[in-house]
């Protein structure tokens, strides 16, 4: 049963229309899709939704879920990054958009007690701009950086409720085992910390195969060492494939729900239905 609910277009960082994506899930056989844009941001970027155009792409989409309801089930969400004291709050947003779900992100992570924007590190851009924040903004403190975003996903899980979080360990792309090991304990406290949260709130924890077929990382999103723990505490899992362009509707999709059925996963869940492995 295959459905993808992590998904960007051209109205945000992605290629190609909707339409484009809902038309190819269903050439291969999906039940469902999600479209998930990056939500307006009230800065400057290159990725997030413009706010000018965040009108149009929730009517197209209510357009596409009406004219292909006979065929697939499309579902209307945003991918949300949490910034404190920057993003606007998640429920508000999803309830006045009326959005059938959310996915939490972080991508920028702010420098705890800061309100500044020159102190937010970008974990998901080139690798030199990633270095040279966690020198710029944490004083070359590795630790307090990847600590920093960890605790800022679980201020979001509790404190925005989204109900998936999206590509939980992203902050070690970059890594390529030389900034940081993540088997030390200061590593795993901040995961199981976290992971505690998403137990507590029933999030759903997304694997996101994007990593992997884009030849960014050797692990899906997150490691398998994470996932273990996620299965072990019960934790609700799924697979998404963070597609940018219709061709990746389902990259890795089989290949990561084989790896999740072979490490013990007996249910995958979205949250809409779920199924048996
Ligand atoms: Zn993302
Ligand atoms: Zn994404």
């Amino acid at each position: 049963m295959k459905y993808n609910f992590h998904t960007h277009s051209g109205y945000d960082d992605g290629r190609e229309g909707m339409q484009e994506y809902v038309e190819t899930a269903i050439e291969k056989g999906f039940v469902a899709i999600g479209l998930s844009g990056h939500q307006p941001l009230p800065f400057d970027n290159e990725w997030s939704l413009p706010k000018k155009d965040y009108p149009d792409y929730l009517a197209e989409a209510k357009r596409l879920r009406e004219q292909y309801r006979d065929q697939i089930d499309v579902y209307i969400g945003l991918e949300m990054d949490y910034i404190p004291g920057f993003s606007e709050d998640f429920r508000g947003f999803r309830k006045e958009a009326g959005l059938d779900y959310v996915i939490g992100s972080v991508h920028l992570v702010m420098k705890p007690g800061s309100d500044n924007t020159a102190d937010i590190w970008f974990i998901d851009g080139p690798r030199e701009g990633y270095i040279e924040g966690i020198q710029r903004i944490f004083g070359g403190d590795i630790k307090a950086a990847v600590e920093a975003y960890y605790s800022q996903q679980r201020e979001m899980v509790s404190t925005q409720k989204p109900d998936i979080i999206g590509h939980l360990d992203k902050v070690n792309m970059h890594n390529k085992r030389e900034l940081f090991d993540t088997s030390s304990s200061w590593y795993q406290k901040a995961v199981d910390d976290l992971l505690d949260a998403v137990k507590e709130h029933d999030t759903i924890v997304e694997l996101n195969t994007r990593g992997v077929y884009t030849g960014k990382t050797e692990e899906y999103f997150p490691s398998k060492e994470i996932l273990q723990k996620c299965i072990d505490r019960d934790i609700r899992l799924m697979v998404n494939t963070d597609a940018h362009h219709p061709s990746q509707l389902d990259k890795h999709f089989d290949r990561a729900v084989m790896q999740l059925k072979n490490m013990g996963l007996e249910r995958i869940h979205t949250p809409f239905f779920e199924s048996a492995l």
